[in-house]
C-alpha cells in the first residue's frame, strides 16, 4: 500500500537521504509534507520534484519567498508557516508515516505530536529520547505509534534483535531473548588520533571533516567530541529499556559494523554496511520489508582491517558525561543536550574553542538545580533555563 510521508526537516542531511530513498520507491511513497527552516530555494526545488501537499516554513518572510518562487512554477503545494504547521502536518489524517529529522531541541514538540496522533514514526531526531524519553515513549505506547530507529547504531541494534522482539519491542524485555550485552560502536570522529595537546586548536572546518559520514554540521562535531555516542547512549537506554551497564561502547573506526547485540551463548550479531544513512532510512520506511536504496553492499575484499579499541575519558569527556547525565534522569539529560546544542553553535561560529565545548557541558551539569519534570512543558522550561546558563557562561568567560 502506498504511504503517505511527512518528511520534517526535508532539507538536510537526513531529510535529503530520505527523499533519495523515496525517489528510488516510488510506488510505495507519496510525499504529504515537506519542512525546512532557512533553506528556502532547495525546499522550492524539492517541492517541484516531489509535489508535496504542503511545505511548512518558520518565518514570514521565508513563507512569502516560497510562496512566490511555487508560484513561478505552477505548484499547487500549499505553503504553511510556524510551530503550529509543523505539528499540523504531522497529524493530518492522511499522513502514514513521519520522517522526524529536525536537528535538536525544535524537533521535540513535532514528534510528540506524531506519538499522539499514533503515527509510524522514523525517528532521526535523537534528541526527543534525549530530552524526553520517558515522556515521548510513555506517548508512542498509550497511542500504539510505531517508532523506528533511524540512527544508524540504533537501526543496527534493531537489525540485530529477534524478530519476535523487534515486532512489538517498546513492550518486551532484550533480557527475555537471550541478549546479554549491546554493543554501541562509534567511529572516534576526526581526532582520535590527535595529539591531546594539539585538540584545542582545532577548527570548526576540521571538525566537520568527519572521516566516513557526511552529515549535518552540529552533529558532526558531536561526532568528534563524541557527545553523539553519548546522545546516542542514552537513547539505546531508552528505546530497549537497559540500564547503562548493559551497553559497551567501542571505537571501531572503519564505520562498517554500525552496532552488535551479545546473545548468553556466546554469539555477537552485528549490522554492517557501508556508512550511508540511506541504508538505515530504507530499512525504517519498508520495514517488516526490505526496500531498494542506492547503497551498494560493502565489498569485503576491498575493505581493510576491522580495528576496536575502548574510547578514553580524557580525549572524549563528553561521552563520560552523558553517561552520568542519564543516571541523574531525563532532567539531566535535557540540561547536558542544551548546554550542548549552545556550546557547539559557539563554536562554530569561532567563539570558544573546541575542548571549550566538553568544559562548558561539565560546568552546566554541575551548576544547575533540577525540578522533576512532569510535562513536555517543564522540560523545555529546563532546556530554556540551561541554554540561558550557558549562553551567560560564554558571555563571561569568552
Ligand atoms: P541538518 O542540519 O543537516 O538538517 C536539519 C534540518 O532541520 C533542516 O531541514 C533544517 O532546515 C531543519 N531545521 C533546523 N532548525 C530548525 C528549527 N528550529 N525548526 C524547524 N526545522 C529546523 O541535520 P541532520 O539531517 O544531520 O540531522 C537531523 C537529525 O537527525 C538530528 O537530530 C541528528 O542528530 C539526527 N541524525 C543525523 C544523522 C546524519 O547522518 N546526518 C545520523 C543520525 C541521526 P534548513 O535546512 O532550512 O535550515
Amino acid at each position: 500500500m502506498m504511504q503517505k510521508v511527512t518528511v520534517l526537516g526535508a532539507t538536510g542531511s537526513i531529510g535529503l537521504n530520505t527523499l533519495d530513498v523515496i525517489r528510488d520507491n516510488p510506488e510505495r511513497f507519496s510525499v504529504f509534507a515537506l519542512t525546512a527552516n532557512t533553506q528556502v530555494k532547495l525546499l522550492a526545488k524539492l517541492c517541484a520534484e516531489f509535489k508535496p501537499e504542503y511545505a511548512v516554513v518558520l518565518v514570514d518572510s521565508a513563507a512569502i519567498q516560497l510562496q512566490s518562487l511555487l508560484k513561478a512554477q505552477n505548484l499547487k503545494t500549499v505553503v504553511l508557516c510556524g510551530e503550529q504547521a509543523l505539528i499540523d502536518v504531522v497529524e493530518d489524517q492522511n499522513v502514514d508515516t513521519v520522517m522526524a529529522a529536525i536537528v535538536g531541541a525544535a524537533g521535540l514538540r513535532p514528534c510528540l505530536a506524531a506519538a499522539k496522533s499514533g503515527k509510524r514514526i522514523l525517528l532521526a531526531n535523537k534528541e526527543s529520547l534525549v530530552m524526553s524519553g520517558q515522556l515521548f515513549l510513555q506517548e508512542v505506547k498509550d497511542n500504539q505509534a510505531t517508532l523506528l530507529p533511524v540512527d544508524s547504531e540504533h537501526n543496527a541494534i534493531f537489525q540485530s534483535l529477534p524478530l519476535d522482539y523487534q515486532s512489538n519491542y517498546l513492550q518486551q524485555k532484550v533480557e527475555d531473548f537471550g541478549v546479554s550485552q549491546i554493543v554501541l560502536t562509534g567511529s572516534g570522529g576526526p581526532f582520535r588520533t590527535t595529539p591531546l595537546e594539539l585538540l584545542s586548536a582545532k577548527s570548526a572546518d576540521e571538525a566537520c571533516a568527519h572521516p566516513n559520514w557526511d552529515m549535518g554540521r552540529k552533529i558532526s562535531v558531536d561526532s568528534a567530541t563524541m557527545m553523539n555516542k553519548g546522545l546516542e547512549f542514552i537513547e539505546a537506554c531508552y528505546l530497549f529499556s537497559v540500564t547503562p551497564d548493559f551497553i559497551d561502547v567501542l571505537i571501531h573506526p572503519q564505520s562498517v559494523i554500525h552496532s552488535m547485540v551479545r546473545y548468553i551463548d556466546g554469539s555477537v550479531v552485528a549490522q554492517m554496511g557501508q556508512p550511508d544513512m540511506r541504508t538505515p532510512i530504507a530499512h525504517t520506511l519498508g520495514f517488516p520489508d526490505r526496500i531498494k536504496s542506492s547503497v551498494s553492499a560493502y565489498d569485503f575484499t576491498q575493505g581493510g582491517d576491522f580495528t576496536f579499541n575502548a574510547p578514553c575519558e580524557q580525549r572524549y569527556p563528553n561521552l563520560y558525561l552523558a553517561k552520568q547525565a542519564f543516571n541523574l534522569g531525563q532532567e539531566s539529560t535535557t540540561t547536558l543536550n542544551a548546554a550542548n546544542e549552545v556550546a557547539v553553535d559557539a563554536f562554530l561560529q569561532g567563539k570558544i574553542a573546541f575542548t571549550d565545548i566538553a568544559s562548558l557541558n561539565a560546568d552546566v551539569l554541575a551548576a544547575i538545580t533540577l525540578a522533576k519534570a512532569h510535562s513536555i512543558d517543564d522540560i523545555l522550561a529546563i532546556d530554556n533555563e540551561s541554554r540561558s546558563l550557558t549562553q551567560s557562561l560564554i558571555s563571561k568567560r569568552y
